[in-house]
């Protein structure tokens, strides 16, 4: 039988901010375990939680930014249940009133597996604001809980059951990062757990309107995974299907190494949150007028800045969509787009050699040694023909492992380009002088040699001379 996947997907994203939700301790990642804590996010008995208004605020802003209606009335909500992670025994969460409902995202460009992917709309349902609970860390016999992480404001993005391929929901995902990335929402660095996916994935016969039963693979923390999940998901709901089975609504874990979801827990264990408004905190209300100050800030998102690249620029949209896959990317380039002649030979620069490099040394784009200015110089050297592209690799070599300037790398080492036609013309003269059998196959018809010669020419010169020049005047030489 064939069948069609339906996958929503539900989606944590911790918001960034200098305090957690309801008390002032740092939120921070990467401290020692348990110093970031007080009597609030500790639940102690008494203790009363006042919101953060930065985090409201920027639920709000994604809520904007993925075009869903804000509530002009909405309040928090405890949503009850026993676990080590939450000392309160309920996390502050919101039920029936969240901040934005009924988005929407926009799918474009490529999935996972590389293919364009068709223009879609995926429906946001809600966003909601709560309190991520404490970090549990397992060992072989015995479990630690980091409560660091207790209270850290995190907004839950709940999408619409309008995903079917595991490359939509891994769009969608890329989709989302950005927008929470442009909009200084969320860092989403998924390895520091600041970005957190559950799955709902179902399958139906193609053609059939009603959905199937789902199941829910809990917090994937890469979207390779995500993508590797969906796909063992629904081949084991097709291949129970298929034999006549029923698919049961459950709640999956998903073990990456062996490739594979497994029972964490069935409907029958399924918790009763037993939410109810929370008597410690006051409703949240916004006027029209609040509203739209926030829309009226918004940060620019990917694709306007993409737009923006290209027409303020005059890059490619390849180079745009490269230069803004991340926001501190697309930042640098403007910043070293301010001095540079030729943005368009700056672009190839940062996508070619500095992205490449950064990758080999794993090293972000915001440590990078070379500054946005250096590398704005090193390009205007090329520019004004001081030095030549081949050398000034060399140079942003020496740039990128020792901070170094190019100018004064290019005068240290005396690198800069022999232009002058004099000098060059003798290189050229001597490099046809000692390779009399190529000049008789040029001669005879065999002009790619041309390149052979240009190649000892730039050998003679210690590769400083300039290319064109060069060229220009082996030509004159042979064909003489
Ligand atoms: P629950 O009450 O089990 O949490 P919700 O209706 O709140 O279910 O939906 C949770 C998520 O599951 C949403 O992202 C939604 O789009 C998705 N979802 C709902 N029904 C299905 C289905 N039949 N197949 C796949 N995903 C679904
Ligand atoms: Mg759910
Ligand atoms: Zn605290």
């Amino acid at each position: 039988m064939d069948y069609e996947i339906v996958i929503g997907l539900e989606v944590h994203a911790q918001i960034r901010t200098a305090s957690k939700m309801f008390c002032s301790c740092p939120n921070r990642y990467g401290a020692e375990p348990n110093t970031l804590i007080c009597p609030v996010c500790m639940g102690y008995p008494g203790t009363l939680p006042v919101p953060n208004k930065e985090a409201i605020y920027k639920a709000v802003q994604a809520g904007l930014l993925t075009d869903c209606e804000i509530a002009k009335f909405s309040k928090f909500d405890r949503k009850s249940y026993f676990y080590p992670d939450l000392p309160k025994n309920y996390q502050i969460s919101q039920y029936d009133l969240p901040f934005c409902s009924n988005g929407k995202i926009q799918l474009s460009g490529k999935g996972f597996s590389g293919a364009m992917l068709p223009d879609k709309t995926i429906g946001i349902t809600r966003i909601h604001l709560e309190e991520d609970p404490a970090k549990l860390i397992h060992y072989a016999h015995q479990s630690g809980a980091d409560y660091n992480r207790a209270g850290v404001p995190l907004i839950e993005i709940v999408s619409e059951p309008d995903m079917r391929s595991a490359d939509e929901a891994y769009a969608y995902l890329t989709q989302l990062k950005e927008i929470l990335q442009y909009g200084g929402i969320s860092d989403c660095d998924m390895e520091k757990g600041q970005m957190r996916c559950d799955v709902n994935i179902s399958l139906r016969p193609v053609g059939q309107k009603e959905f199937g039963t789902k199941a829910e693979i809990k917090n994937l923390n890469s979207f390779s995974a995500v993508h590797k999940a969906i796909e063992y998901e629904a081949w084991r709901q097709a291949n129970i299907l298929d034999n006549g089975g029923k698919i049961r609504q459950e709640t999956l874990g998903w073990n990456d190494e062996a490739g594979e979801t497994y029972l964490m827990r069935s409907k029958e264990q399924a918790h009763d949150y037993r939410y109810f408004p929370d008597p410690d905190l006051m409703p949240v209300t916004f006027t029209d007028e609040e509203i739209e100050a926030i829309r009226a800030n918004l940060p620019e998102l990917p694709a306007a800045m993409r737009a923006r690249l290209v027409a303020d620029y005059g890059l490619t949209e390849y180079d745009s969509q490269v230069l803004t896959s991340e926001k501190a990317i697309a930042e640098y380039f403007e910043k070293a787009a301010a001095t540079a002649i030729n943005k368009k030979i700056l672009a190839n620069w940062i996508i070619s050699e500095l992205l490449r490099e950064l990758g080999n040394a794993k090293v972000d784009i915001t440590e990078s040694k070379v500054s946005p200015e250096n590398l704005a110089e090193l390009v205007n050297l090329i520019e004004k023909k001081v030095i030549n592209g081949k050398i000034a690799k060399d140079v942003f070599v020496e740039m990128f492992a020792t901070c170094a300037k190019a100018e004064d790398i290019v005068k240290e080492k005396g690198l800069v380009q022999v232009a002058d036609s004099g000098a060059i013309r003798e290189f050229v003269i001597e490099a046809i002088k000692a390779n009399p059998k190529q000049l008789e196959q040029y001669k005879g018809g065999n002009e790619k040699l041309i390149q052979f010669f240009v190649g000892q020419v730039m050998k003679l010169s210690k590769g400083k001379a300039n290319p064109q020049m060069a060229i220009e005047l082996l030509k004159e030489e042979l064909n003489k």
